[in-house]
């Protein structure tokens, strides 16, 4: 059974090793995620060309997903690198304190605008909750806090507020020069981290356009009012992430699994794809085997909907990158033999204003209903297979084309799989024959397999999609 659920590893010094890299290819590695709040411009050029190098190889079409750091508002540092916080102790956050001058009393702040966000009686979260601080004044550059949950805090660790609303741009200076360093190594994807809402998604849009970029844009939602305003930002990307890590801290660790199913269904449902992350196998950074508990949530991830379901730490950091890779994806194909995620009752009443779109839903609604292997979508710009694949079915998807971003572009789409075809090689009348061909010499249809054809009359037109075609394999 192949594996519909895509899975994102970030790279980093674990993966590095170009065998250790090649064999979480091998694993099913679908896209890779470089982490701008790590590396220099030069690491993350040399991973892409690894990860090119190997792709090729290989064979496959591994999406690169670029991640900017954005505006996480961060502690500065220690004159010792950590301090030790009693309960109930005083502890000053000081904007005007410089970097290596904290202390056990206080400790500098990088976001400056910090004291002008918060107010008396806020709590600040630090490190992902695990340093809890309750403001009692803010005086000048000064925010004074009593240590309600105190330990060990260490350089650079973030700072959340109960509730959200601190209010910094998405977009850094930082992430504003990562953007064009991004776009001009040509990734696929760029992740936007902290959007508060549509206006911070057209903005980076507008930088991505600027720099000639087709990169998709990836919305990140980890902010308590990222959640009000979902649907306008799912409007404006072309994927959400459900990005648990500070979001949870945000919001609240107990209103996580209900947000992440709200994320994922209204990702689905406005046509866009969607990824779960943080912590999913969090245990494997040092473990060779994952938690029961991370096996069910990977598995309820798959369940919800998610196309793509994220490693961070586990593949960048940790012990055994490929093994994570190949547990996450037996427990997705485990997921995936659910029946629930292989019917749909979705949008039986619905009316469609697009032809294209029509044409897709039509397609999965025979799919679904009839004896079909395999469905090819010979596509531009991938969103004929995005439409279809947001249809739940147990039918692979493949989608045909030849641009090798569109390629990239749809390793995220559940249940899709790209191939490179080029409809313009050979006799336009035996195209639907050629077609069937790639799939056939792969192994994936035989001789009296029933496939459903989408394709454009005006070949190498995007949004063209008006043609469905039923046909068995010779
Ligand atoms: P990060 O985003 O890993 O860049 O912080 C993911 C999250 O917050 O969960
Ligand atoms: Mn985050």
């Amino acid at each position: 059974m192949t594996r519909r659920t895509k899975i994102i590893a970030t790279l980093g010094p674990s993966t590095d090793q170009t065998a250790v890299l090649e064999r979480c290819i091998e694993a099913g590695l679908d896209l890779v995620r470089l982490n701008f709040s790590h590396g220099a411009a030069v690491d993350h050029e040399r991973r892409i060309k690894q990860v090119r190098l190997l792709a090729q190889k290989h064979h496959r079409a591994v999406g690169i997903l670029a991640d900017l750091q954005g505006p996480k508002i961060r502690i500065s540092t220690f004159v010792e690198g950590k301090v030790f916080l009693e309960n109930d102790a005083e502890f000053i956050l000081d904007a005007a304190l410089p970097a290596k001058k904290g202390n056990v009393r206080g400790v500098g702040i990088d976001y400056k605008r910090l004291p002008k966000d918060v107010k008396k009686n806020d709590i600040l979260l630090i490190d992902d909750g695990r340093i809890v601080l309750v403001v009692f004044k803010v005086q000048g550059s000064r925010i004074y806090c009593r240590v309600q949950e105190g330990g060990v805090l260490s350089d650079n660790k973030g700072i959340n507020r109960l509730g959200g609303g601190l209010s910094a741009e998405a977009l850094t200076e930082k992430d504003k020069k990562d953007l064009k360093i991004a776009t001009s190594l040509g990734v696929d994807y760029i992740a936007i981290s902290f959007p508060r809402n549509a206006e911070d998604i057209l903005y980076a849009r507008k930088l991505i356009t600027k720099e000639k970029s087709k990169a998709g844009i990836i919305a990140k939602i980890e902010r308590a009012e990222a959640v009000k305003m979902l649907d306008e930002i799912i409007e404006v990307s072309d994927a959400v992430m459900v990005a648990r890590g500070d979001l949870g801290v945000e919001i609240g660790d107990a209103e996580l699994p209900a947000v992440q199913k709200q994320i994922i269904h209204r990702a689905r449902s406005m046509d866009k794809a969607v990824i779960t992350a943080t912590q999913m196998m969090e245990s494997m950074i040092s473990n060779s085997i994952p938690t029961r508990a991370e096996v069910f949530d990977v598995a309820n991830a798959v369940l919800d909907g998610t196309d793509a379901v994220m490693l961070s730490a586990e593949t960048a950091t940790g012990k055994h990158p490929d093994k994570v890779i190949e547990a996450m994806g037996r427990i997705c194909i485990g997921a995936e033999k659910q029946r629930s995620t292989q019917i749909s009752r979705h949008r039986v009443e619905c009316h469609f204003s697009r032809l294209d779109e029509a044409i897709a839903m039509g397609t999965m609604y025979i799919a679904n209903h009839f004896n079909v292997k395999a469905i090819i979508a010979l596509t531009e710009s991938g969103s004929t297979p995005l439409w279809m694949s947001r249809i739940r079915s147990g039918i692979p998807i493949y989608g045909l084309t030849r641009h090798v971003m569109t390629e990239r572009r749809m390793t995220l789409f559940r249940g899709v799989y790209p191939i490179h075809f080029d409809p313009f090689v050979g006799k336009a009348s035996e195209l639907y024959t050629h077609a069937i061909a790639e799939l056939k010499t792969r192994g994936i249809v035989r001789k009296g397999d029933w496939v459903i054809i989408t394709r454009g009359d005006s070949l190498g037109v995007h949004g063209q999609t008006n043609t469905m075609k039923i046909l068995q394999t010779q």
